[in-house]
């Protein structure tokens, strides 16, 4: 059970004054969750300004630099109405001792102004000063309150991260609001650290955080951000260490591998393991034969030969006398593997079925009951496989293609259902490896290094878009010569914000010079459509594709050579590795032009030299994340995946180390979380909803 004491922050955020249904929304897009309904208010405390509006600049009317924000403390003298049915302001004039100032107001309706500003009052306005012909003007003032209450005014005022349609002073009030529920936490840090880091409590933290009164108070190193960054990390290592400690306590069931099935499909591949495929099997199969459960990420790029390893690990699961699962993320990659791996394993004769949300009626009973009879050895599909209906015989291994996602905690909920077998998580994405100690905690890892033989390296070069003209008369040259190339384009659509070249303008272009051989595939075609343009790219009927990143994830031309993606420098660096990946597949050297539109940021130089200089992931992934931010890297913008509220890897990786190893420590004296401080770090974990974990404490 949560703890009382966290109530008032886990109410939901609508009971906050002010937060109706329609504000509501924007709230909810703003916290980035589905709905109001999702939101609490410990969300709100958790959103934090990211800088700081700084109202104590008072230099007098006359010395007000342009544009900048300035209080100022005046007499009233005169107020000027438009003159009717014009679209002139109304002006208000008030001077001090330096000065005459203009307060500006468009539309004004009623009398309201008359009444905030009598004349001969004295009052304070603070906002934006513009000058004009020497005359200093304010347009719409911030704030105007009449001198005595000067006090009141807010002088250095917190700036947070908006949404559309959701005011600045709106949210400041519903934060104001939310402030007062914080209670005082009991202490779950360690006297040591907290004197040694100099750490306020939480509760002080959450509070300085809000009120910034300088610039070094909104830096991701003020004492009171990093004070909670390292709650937020001891939390996340706390609950993975917690998973974990449960995952090991149900041993593992040794599976002994004894070649007989892996041989004969290993005879029967077409090609031979890389080394790194042959390491990455060995480490499973150790692993497997433990005492323990395995629980391991192998990591390997897209194209790496993730799936032989998972192959011959799922065969020696069967070899001892039990049943795998290969879980993937969608519908479609699952029948993939299924075509796949049912052509591979075809030599050792094992039993193989399809189970995802499409599979129904007789023919998901019969299936369902070859699994739970063992007759079915392999099994493959999405999370429909560890649904409560589905019941293994004996289930020793379940392997998860995670793609491109990276959600450890769903995983999790697979063991807390009482489901344990030996675990091996694929990812295509290169990870760096603090973000896997963020992620995972200490998870074994198996890495994919090389690439298949046979692959020729990518060369790449940057280009400037005003040599656009050269890269087509070159395309020419290769296409006669019976290449196949990518073009592909940042966007859909010219938006007017930007002066990027859309995918359908630049098709025109193309189409000009290369006529029926050019072809179009973007993500606002339906799925039939983009499967038509893709076979004519297959078969050759098409040698030059536009695209989006539509063709990032999953496209296999392996004939394809040539990579040119136009507006290179918008792109993260993962994404250009990605897309770079769609050639190079094949035994032909390819080429992957990088047109960019200069001038160039340092940045944006350094960013696009390391694609010159590696085609490595994982080195290509680290210099992403000390370039850009884990955020970007792993697009958690969209996807909300791993969730920090306040951390970053970037900024306190100091910190995640100290906390991985705080909490192994805990973990050690106090495993079930009894003690006074055992005690306090639940309402820790709840505070950050890791509470997932405390549920592995009560099942024991
Ligand atoms: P991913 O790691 O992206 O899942 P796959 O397992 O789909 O990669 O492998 C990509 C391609 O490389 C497949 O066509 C596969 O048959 C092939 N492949 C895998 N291992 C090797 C190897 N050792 N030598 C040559 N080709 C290989
Ligand atoms: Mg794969």
């Amino acid at each position: 059970m949560r703890p009382a004491l966290l109530d008032p922050l886990f109410a939901p955020l609508n009971s906050l004054p002010g937060i109706g249904p329609k504000a509501g929304e924007l709230y909810a897009r703003l916290l980035g969750r589905e709905s109001i309904d999702d939101c609490r208010v410990i969300d709100l405390v958790f959103h934090a300004p990211h800088s700081l509006i700084d109202r104590r600049h008072q230099p007098g009317i006359a010395r007000a630099p342009q544009g900048t924000i300035v209080t100022i403390t005046g007499r009233v003298d005169r107020h000027q109405p438009p003159a009717p049915r014009t679209n002139q302001p109304y002006r208000v004039f008030l001077h001090d001792e330096t000065g005459e100032l203009a307060l500006t107001f468009f539309r004004v309706k009623g009398n309201w102004l008359e009444k905030a500003l009598p004349i001969d009052e004295t009052v304070t306005v603070s906002g934006k000063v513009d000058w004009f012909n020497g005359r200093p003007s304010m347009v719409h003032p911030d704030y105007m309150v009449r001198a005595l209450e000067a006090e009141n005014l807010p002088l250095v005022e917190p700036v947070y991260p908006l949404t559309a349609g959701l005011s600045a002073r709106i949210l400041r009030k519903s934060i104001e609001a939310a402030l007062p529920r914080i209670p005082d936490f009991p202490e779950w840090l360690d006297e040591a650290l907290l004197e040694k880091q100099s750490f306020a409590s939480t509760r002080d933290c959450f509070l300085t955080l809000h009120d910034p009164r300088d610039e070094t108070d909104i830096d991701p190193q003020a004492p009171a951000r990093r004070r909670l960054a390292y709650d937020e990390f001891l939390a996340g290592q706390l609950s993975l260490s917690l998973v974990r400690q449960r995952l090991r306590k149900v041993a593992g069931t040794p599976v002994h591998a004894t070649a007989t099935l892996s041989k004969p499909v290993l005879d029967a591949l077409p090609f031979s393991l890389t080394a790194s495929q042959v390491t990455a099997i060995g480490e499973v199969l150790k692993d497997m034969a433990g005492t323990e459960r395995m629980l391991r990420l192998l990591q390997g790029d897209v194209g790496s030969g993730k799936t032989a390893v998972a192959l011959m690990s799922m065969l020696a699961a069967v070899e001892a006398g039990g049943q795998a699962v290969l879980m993937a993320p969608t519908e479609i990659l699952a029948r993939q593997h299924f075509a796949t791996l049912s052509k591979m394993a075809a030599p050792a004769g094992v039993t193989i079925d399809v189970l995802t949300g499409r599979t129904k009626g007789r023919e998901r009973e019969a299936i369902l009951e070859r699994i739970a009879l063992g007759e079915t050895q392999i099994v493959i599909g999405t999370h429909a496989l560890f649904q409560d209906t589905v019941g293994y015989a004996n289930l020793l291994l379940a392997v998860v293609d995670e793609q491109h996602r990276f959600g450890v905690h769903q995983r999790l909920r697979l063991t807390a259902k009482g489901i344990s077998p030996h675990m091996l998580v694929m990812t295509a994405t290169p990870i760096p490896r603090t973000l896997v100690l963020a992620a995972f905690g200490d998870m074994d890892v198996s890495k994919l290094t090389e690439k298949p033989a046979g692959r020729k390296p990518i060369q790449t070069v940057t280009v400037s878009t005003e040599r656009t003209g050269e890269i087509v008369s070159r395309l020419h040259t290769a296409l006669g010569e019976g290449k196949k190339a990518y073009w592909i384009c940042p966007l859909v659509e010219e938006s007017d914000a930007s002066d990027l070249m859309s995918v359908d303008e630049r098709f025109q272009t193309l189409k000009s010079h290369f006529g029926a051989q050019v072809g179009l595939v973007h993500g606002r075609m339906n799925g039939a459509e983009k499967d038509t343009v893709m076979l004519a790219f297959k078969t050759g009927e098409i040698r030059l594709l536009v695209a989006t990143t539509v063709v990032e994830v999953g496209v296999d031309v392996p004939d394809a050579t040539i990579m040119v993606i136009e507006h290179a420098e918008r792109f993260g660096l993962a994404q250009l590795h990605q897309l770079r990946g769609r050639v190079g597949r094949g035994d032909e050297a390819s080429t992957c032009i990088l047109l960019y539109k200069g001038p160039l940021s340092e940045n944006g130089r350094a960013r696009l030299s390391i694609l010159r200089e590696t085609e490595d992931g994982f080195l290509i992934a680290e210099e992403d994340l000390k370039l850009r931010g884990e955020g970007e890297l792993l697009g958690t913008r969209q996807s909300g995946t791993p969730g920090f509220r306040i951390a970053s890897l970037e900024a306190h990786g100091d910190l995640l180390e100290i906390a991985r190893k705080d909490a192994a420590y805990i973990i050690e004296r106090d495993p079930e979380l009894t003690s006074d401080r055992g005690e306090a770090l639940r309402t820790l974990l709840y505070l950050y909803r890791r509470d997932e974990a405390i549920r592995f404490l009560r099942a024991g």
